[in-house]
């Protein structure tokens, strides 16, 4: 058997764990365990803690600013007028205006009328 001096960490079994997480108990190598508030955690009850408590960034930090919010909006208003009139405009557009038919027309039919 194994001495217990020899612990690994959970994450990574081929790393020998420097600190155990006071919260989860688990032990951790030096990449997975992160030194916090003056106390070690691994970066899993790290993440929970900042979750729980907010001390890193308030709850609705997702969220957009206001003023985000207008810019974003001024955006897509933007984005949808263009295409908008863009449609309208190719709509606005007479077919004949499309390649030519017209040319590819009068090219197909040769004067049929000119039979004397
Ligand atoms: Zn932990
Ligand atoms: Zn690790």
């Amino acid at each position: 058997m194994s001495s217990f001096a020899t612990r690994k960490c959970v994450r990574h079994t081929e790393r020998e764990a420097v600190a155990r997480c006071p919260s989860c108990g688990g032990d951790f190598c030096r990449e997975c365990i992160v030194e916090h508030d003056g106390r070690v955690l691994c970066a899993t009850c790290l993440a929970k803690t900042v979750a729980t408590t907010g001390a890193a960034k308030p709850s609705a930090a997702w969220l957009p600013r206001s003023g985000d919010v207008a810019v974003t909006a001024a955006c897509v208003l933007l984005l949808w007028v263009a295409f908008y009139g863009f449609g309208q405009f190719l709509k606005a557009l007479p077919p004949q205006l499309h390649e030519g038919t017209v040319w590819r027309e009068a090219l197909d039919n040769p004067g049929h009328g000119e039979t004397p």
